[in-house]
């Protein structure tokens, strides 16, 4: 049996995630911090949403997603805002920059896209639940600093930036 649930209720679940996973953020004193509340709390709310999927009915579990996204782009706003206000507190890199690749299907790097358990060859993978494929969303944050020859660190290859 599926739960029914209001758009009402649906948007207040998240709200109140939103809400603690934004007092969280706003008590970060530096922008490693900071990330780091960024990339659990997306994925809090990816799992909330998938969790959402599985257990709502249909109608519901559509609207899950719908919301889950607006509630997602938030995070990154207010992210972004607070990054630029205490990016000068990190004198190591001068600039950083997110960018968000949208959900998308990928082969299942678990099992190499054969559904199957990549130990035993028997069960279904439990990453892909046997489709052999995956839904991604990845989080790409670019951070740059001067380059100089010679401080010993270990030597880098050049690069363009993705
Ligand atoms: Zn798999």
């Amino acid at each position: 049996m599926k739960h029914k649930m209001t758009e009402a209720e649906v948007r207040e679940q998240f709200d109140e995630l939103l809400e603690d996973i934004l007092r969280i953020l706003g008590s970060c004193e530096n922008q490693t911090q900071q990330t780091a509340v960024y990339d659990w709390g997306y994925v809090v709310i990816s799992a909330t949403c998938e969790l959402m999927e599985r257990t709502f009915a249909v109608g519901s579990a559509k609207y899950a997603r719908f919301y889950s996204g607006h509630v997602a782009r938030q995070l990154r706003d207010k992210y972004r805002e607070a990054h630029s206000g205490i990016a000068n507190m990190d004198p190591e890199y001068s600039s950083v920059a997110i960018r968000e690749v949208p959900e998308h299907l990928s082969i299942c790097r678990s099992c190499g896209g054969t559904g199957k358990d990549a130990k035993t060859g028997l069960r279904e993978c439990h990453y892909c639940e046997g489709t052999g494929r995956v839904r991604v969303v990845s989080v790409i944050r670019t951070m740059i600093r001067p380059y100089s020859p010679d401080d010993g660190s270990p030597p880098l290859e050049m690069q363009e930036i993705p």
